[in-house]
Formats: structure tokens, sequence, C-alpha cells
């Protein structure tokens, strides 16, 4: 949020001047100013089924945990909300239906932006998110979370590129759940049978090829060990992982080792660290006992049940969840800095951004909304973050990224 107020405190001057202060006469308002005057970008945003419809307004406050007020009152400023589609089968059944998710996802932040004009603009560069910020609006990309919508011939992916760039997309994740035709996942499907990561197809290289062309940044979260090193070894521009966290810390599959986030690094680019409960710390399992009966009692025992249940079921899932975090230990937003942290110590200050996966089963105790966000400000500067290195973990590292990827076009 541009910051309306410039009347700063000594504390506050003090903290913006030099490095490394001890913070602890900040107050919240000293907090809130420093927030405010951050570009702050979210960079995984997932949207509910009918977004933008009667059924979930992001206009007004909302059981979602990203909606236009929320973003105001926590001075989040931009957010990259995501076109996801669910993995299915590599048939053309499946992609026809996997072209068709990712349309009505698109339709949804269209919907969105057509009705809130005023308040969020969509910027498609590094430029026009600033230049929205400059004007007091709350800044809207788009990303893509995983690429299976995007065709099984490499005419088709750059057709399809071409399409999903024209109309604003900024990153694309490769895969999600299981593997696709472009590579491996992180988290292959038992379901489907399916082994260890294969490695970047010769359609992944097409697909990298054509990111790199159209100025999209290939997005490595979700996405499997031998195709995160293929893919940053084939894109010509540096990669991002959109929501990941650190395998050092808590060690699971959709966790960035060390040696990813050095290769994340070497390209030039950034590891979003996303603040996902069971990807940061173990869950209590009196949570996971507890949930697994809520679970069960709705019918929510997978990604499309919670797709197609009514607006009551899903309101009556989020009281309980809430009653079970007040009842057992919580993962806390300072395990989730704990990653932060180390993704910092191994990668660098210029390498590391922050991420909620907000509506797509992530948050923490203390970040588990947009209005929350000035909590991670607050604490980061507890640990002794300055400004500046504030300033490039909530957006700028970001940006940077996406100016290079733009600038490096072949069109
Ligand atoms: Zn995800």
């Amino acid at each position: 949020m541009r910051p309306t107020a410039r009347l700063f405190t000594a504390s506050v001057l003090a903290l913006i001047a030099g490095p490394a202060i001890s913070q602890t006469a900040l107050s919240d308002a000293d907090v809130m100013a420093i927030h405010d005057r951050l570009l702050t970008i979210d960079s995984h945003v997932d949207i509910g089924s009918g977004y933008g419809t009667k059924r979930l307004d992001p206009g007004v406050i909302n059981d979602a945990q990203v909606d236009l007020p929320s973003m105001r009152i926590g001075g989040l400023d931009a957010g990259f909300f995501v076109v996801y589609t669910p993995q299915g089968a590599l048939t053309e059944e499946g992609y026809a239906g996997a072209a068709l998710a990712a349309e009505e996802g698109y339709r949804g932040i269209l919907r969105m932006l057509r009705a809130n004009p005023h308040q969020i603009g969509l910027a498609t560069t590094a430029d026009e998110v600033e230049a929205l910020n400059a004007d007091g609006k709350l800044v809207a990309l788009i990303g893509i979370e995983n690429a299976y919508p995007l065709g099984s011939t490499p005419e088709e992916v750059a057709e399809a590129m071409t399409l999903w760039a024209n109309r604003g997309a900024t990153y694309v994740s490769l895969t999600h759940f299981g593997h696709n035709q472009f590579g491996g996942s992180s988290n292959p499907s038992s379901a489907r049978g399916e082994g260890e990561d294969p490695g970047l197809t010769e359609l992944g290289r097409a697909l990298i090829e054509s990111l790199n062309r159209n100025g999209v940044m290939v997005d490595v979260s979700h996405v499997g060990p031998q195709t995160t090193a293929d893919a940053i070894a084939a894109s010509r521009v540096p990669v991002i992982a959109s929501h990941s966290t650190v395998a050092a810390v808590h060690d699971n599959p959709r966790g960035l080792t060390d040696a990813q986030l050095e290769a994340i690094r070497d390209s030039g680019g950034v590891a979003q660290i996303t603040a996902f409960r069971s990807y940061i710390a173990e869950l209590d399992p009196q949570v996971v006992a507890a949930t697994g009966i809520l679970r069960d009692r709705l019918g929510l025992n997978s990604g499309a049940d919670f797709r197609a249940a009514s607006p009551e079921t899903l309101a009556e899932y989020r009281r309980e969840i809430a009653r079970i975090r007040e009842t057992f230990e919580d993962v806390t937003l300072a395990q989730y800095l704990d990653h932060v942290d180390h993704a910092v110590q191994v990668a660098g200050i210029d390498h590391v951004g922050l991420s909620g996966d907000f509506d797509g089963g992530g948050g923490v105790a203390g970040w588990d909304n947009a209005a929350d966000s000035p909590n991670v400000t607050a604490a980061l500067l507890e640990r002794g973050y300055s400004v500046e290195d504030l300033a490039k973990i909530w957006g700028g590292n970001l940006l940077r990224v996406l100016r290079e990827v733009q600038a490096h076009t072949t069109q």
C-alpha cells in the first residue's frame, strides 16, 4: 500500500537509516509505517471455485484467506492469482478437461478484475506492478500452476504459451501432484503407479524454450528433483520456485534442498518460501487425526471434493479447522521464518521471497490470511532483517527476476 503519511518516529527513521538495529522499541504503528513503505507481494494466491461470483466475491471480506479488503487491511500490495489445474490422465480427454479448467480459473481472475476496477489492476510486467502500486491500487498478476493444460505437441504448447503470455501470465509451474507430459513431480501419483521423477521430457524442453521466448518465468515448485535440475539447465534466464519450503528445516517432497536453493541462486532466480503448515513442520498427530475425522464427516477427502463442496460445507470446515488449531499445537509464523532464514543463509538475501499459498492449503498461526501480513514484517525486523532486506524478500527480488526474464525474450 502506498504510504499516506510519512510521519515516522525517531526509532523508525533510525531503522530505515541503518541495518541490524535492535527493534525492541518498535510499536505496532512503527511496524505498520515500515510495512506500508514496502511493496509487498505474495507469489501464490489460489482462488476458490466460482471466484468472482455470488459464491465467492473477492470484493468483500469473506471466508477466504485473501480478498481485496483484507489485502488493504494487511498492506499486502500484490498477489499472483493462480490458474490451477489438477493433474489428470495424459489422454486427449484429460488434456481437453484441463484446458477447460484453466479457462475457468482465468475467467475467475477476470471477473475479480472487472468487478473491482478501482481497487485492483492486472500487471503483466514489473513496471506495471510499480505503476499500479504508485497509483494506490492493488496489483494482480497471473501465475499458472501446472502446465498440464498447455498442450501435448510442441505446436500446441507454442500456441498456448503465446495466448497465456498475451493474457498476462507471468509464471508457469511445470507440474503439480503427479507427473505430466513435461516432466516429473516432486509428488509422484501413487494412484497412477508413478515412479521417480523421469526428468524433463522433450516436450518439457519445448515448453521451457517457449516460456523463455515469451518472457514467462519458469516455476519449479511442485517439480521433481531431476526435472528441476533439467529445467534450470535448459532455461536461458533465471527460474523461480513460486511456493516451496526448505528440506533442511523440515524434510518433505515440497522442500527445496540446499543444492536446489543454490541452483536457483546461481540461475539468478528466487525461491519464494511458502507458509504451508505440513511443509514447514511435522503436524501434531492429534491435528492430523481430528482433521481426518472432520474430512470424512464432511466428505472432503480430495481436492475435487473441496472444489465441488457447497459454500456452507466449506464454511463449516473452516470453523472446525480453526477449532482444531486452537485446541492442539499449531504451526507458527516463527517456524515458517526458520525456513526463510535457512533459505537466506544458503541462497543469500537477493534470492529469497515470500508466499502464503493462501486458499490452496497455506497459512500458519500468525500469517493465516492477507490481513495478517504486517506480522511477517514485524517478526522479520525482530530477527534482525533490515528494511532494505525486507524490501528485497517482500517483492524486490521477484520483480528483479521478472524484469530479467522479460528483458530476454526473443520476440
Ligand atoms: Zn501448489
